[in-house]
């Protein structure tokens, strides 16, 4: 579906395929009905969902939870490592390598590998 000229949805009413387009809003000449892109959006949800990340133990993570370090980590640029049972507190989910962003104590903003972390709950 990356066709600029993609094909416009059928009506969700009646499901003719001779629906139209107008200022975001979309109109059926068989039924005449209307309706608008967001509802059609919610009425078919996309295949991809919201991301789950998940950690060591298959917990799912969301943004400000708590974790621990199960793995000694070195960290770039730093002379230290962060230790096994390191709890970082208010992790942020991001896209990427290393999908948890937060903030550790002594060694400041870093990325971290959700597979290297454990829920506390
Ligand atoms: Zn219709």
């Amino acid at each position: 579906m990356l066709s600029p000229m993609s094909e416009l949805p059928p009506c969700p009413k009646c499901a003719s395929a001779y629906t139209w387009v107008d200022q975001g809003r979309y109109h059926c000449p068989e039924c005449d009905h209307e309706w608008t892109t967001a509802e059609a959006a919610s009425a078919t949800p996309t295949e991809d969902g919201p991301r789950v990340v998940k950690d060591a133990s298959g917990n799912v993570l969301q943004d400000g939870d708590t974790v621990t370090v199960i793995k000694d980590l070195k960290v770039r640029g730093a002379s230290g490592s962060v230790k096994v049972g390191t709890k970082v507190r208010n992790i942020r989910l991001v896209d990427g390598d290393h999908d948890i962003d937060c903030k550790i104590d002594g060694f400041g903003q870093m990325g971290l590998k959700s597979e290297f972390v454990r829920k506390v709950t």
